[in-house]
């Protein structure tokens, strides 16, 4: 056999898994395709340039409630490689890394390379061979491993095959072709355009927790908010996107939301208001700031109302106010692309895969691991550890198996 593993796909996934595979048995003879120029594309331009590696929650029951799809999949892997093992892996090969107050982790030097650097270096001391413009055009079962064939006809026979395809549509084609099944692709983690938002002069005003429900769903979440001049994006919006991606994606991104700016029953918001308009008849309405949040969104959310004194306001306004803080309405049309991070939802059913090895369940021998997968977390560094989890239980199960066939009996 030429190989012990083949890997499609010179992304975090597949460089991890090779890497992986190396670790578990020197003698694994590795070798990553890749189709385009560079390896570890994703990584370098990911988090803004500086690489979100993973995400300071170490506990994996936690960890696992930010996949919206493959929670129940990923926990057991998540013990054998979380982001513990994550932190560990890179700074015993030199890269300091920091965990930022929402959790993110990143490079101390700010800067994706130090991560690049660090695993190309790992996958050249180690003797991983990658070739760089190599696009994987087919792959079938043989008798004993598989025939791999580029796009210019060069073939390669190897033990075991990994597809670390990322979202593209190649990996979904060559899993298909060994009878997989593939989950629907939509986009995930994007943010709201409410080209209507009377808020949207509002540009630039957060808060550090609001609650957002997709109407006529029972999605809804609660996070930072952030008011742009399209509409809304930040954290929340963030991850309603990705729990929401399927939904949204059959309601054509068009769907009325409610946003709850203030995090009391609407009951509770009537009482503070008309204990206001009792204890400060003479106020304007506008001037007194009831609950957190910056002055001028506390007017825009008053409206007309704002303008009056508080003795001058009915039991119906104050109604109508309360229900506005606690239940308001926008329709949103359209999706804007988050630059910082954006994933798939969808891709190889989890049915089909047996997470204790990333083996499919079809064909013996081959893999899957990262985006390929029907995998995808929320933002914050949840999809590089999924490639990275993944990555190592497919190179452990893959050197075990080339540890076997070195040295047989
Ligand atoms: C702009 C942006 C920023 C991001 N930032 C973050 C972040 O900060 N934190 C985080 O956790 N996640 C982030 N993500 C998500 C993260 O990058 C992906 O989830 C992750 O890269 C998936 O890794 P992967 O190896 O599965 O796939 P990929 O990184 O997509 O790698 C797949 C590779 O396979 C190659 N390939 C495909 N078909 C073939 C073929 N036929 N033959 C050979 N090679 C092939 C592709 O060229 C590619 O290089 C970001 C994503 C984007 C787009």
């Amino acid at each position: 056999m030429d190989w012990d593993l083949v890997v499609v796909g010179g992304g975090a996934a597949g460089i991890f898994a090779a890497i992986s595979a190396k670790e578990a048995c020197q003698e694994a003879k590795v070798l990553v395709l890749e189709k385009s120029i560079s390896l570890l594309t994703k990584v370098r331009i990911s988090g803004g340039g500086r690489c979100n590696v993973t995400h300071a929650l170490f506990d994996p029951k936690l960890l696992v409630q930010n996949y919206p799809r493959g929670s129940k999949e990923l926990l057991g892997p998540l013990y054998h490689f979380g982001p513990k093992d994550t932190v560990e892996w890179f700074e015993k090969r030199g890269v300091s890394l920091k965990i930022e107050k929402d959790g993110r982790i990143f490079p101390v030097s700010d800067k994706s390379a130090s991560i690049i650097d660090a695993l190309l270096g790992e996958a050249d001391k180690l003797d991983v061979v990658i070739q760089t413009k190599k696009a994987v055009e087919t792959a079938v079962k043989e008798e004993e491993g598989f025939l791999i064939t580029l796009k210019d006809g060069t073939t390669y026979r190897s033990r075991s095959l990994l597809l670390a395809t990322g979202s593209g549509s190649d990996g979904h084609r060559l899993a298909e072709s060994f009878g997989h099944t593939i989950q629907p692709l939509v986009p995930s983690l994007f943010t709201f355009n409410v080209p209507t938002s009377p808020l949207k002069e509002l540009s630039g005003i957060s808060l550090p927790r609001v609650t957002v429900g997709i109407e006529n769903s029972n999605l809804q979440e609660s996070g930072p908010i952030l008011i742009t001049h399209f509409g809304f994006t930040g954290p929340v919006i963030l991850r309603l996107s990705a729990f929401g991606a399927p939904l949204l994606a059959e309601r054509a991104y068009r769907t009325m939301i409610w946003i709850q700016w203030v995090l009391f029953p609407e009951e509770e918001i009537f009482k503070e208001l008309s204990k206001a308009k009792q204890e400060m008849p003479n106020k304007l309405f506008s001037s007194v700031l009831l609950f957190p949040m910056p002055k001028n969104l506390w007017k825009a959310l008053l409206g007309a109302s704002g303008e009056k004194n508080m003795r001058d306001l009915s039991t119906k306004e104050l109604r109508e106010i309360s229900k506005k803080l606690f239940r308001d309405r926008y329709q949103v049309d359209g999706k804007t692309t988050h630059k910082e991070e954006f994933v798939t939802a969808g891709g190889v059913s989890l049915k089909e895969v047996d997470f204790k090895t990333m083996e499919s369940k079809k064909v013996k021998g081959l893999f899957f691991a990262g985006e390929v997968l029907d995998i995808d977390g929320v933002t914050g560094g949840f999809n590089f550890q999924n490639a990275w989890t993944d990555g190592f239980i497919v190179g452990r199960r893959v050197g075990a198996v080339a540890h076997e066939a070195h040295h047989p009996g």
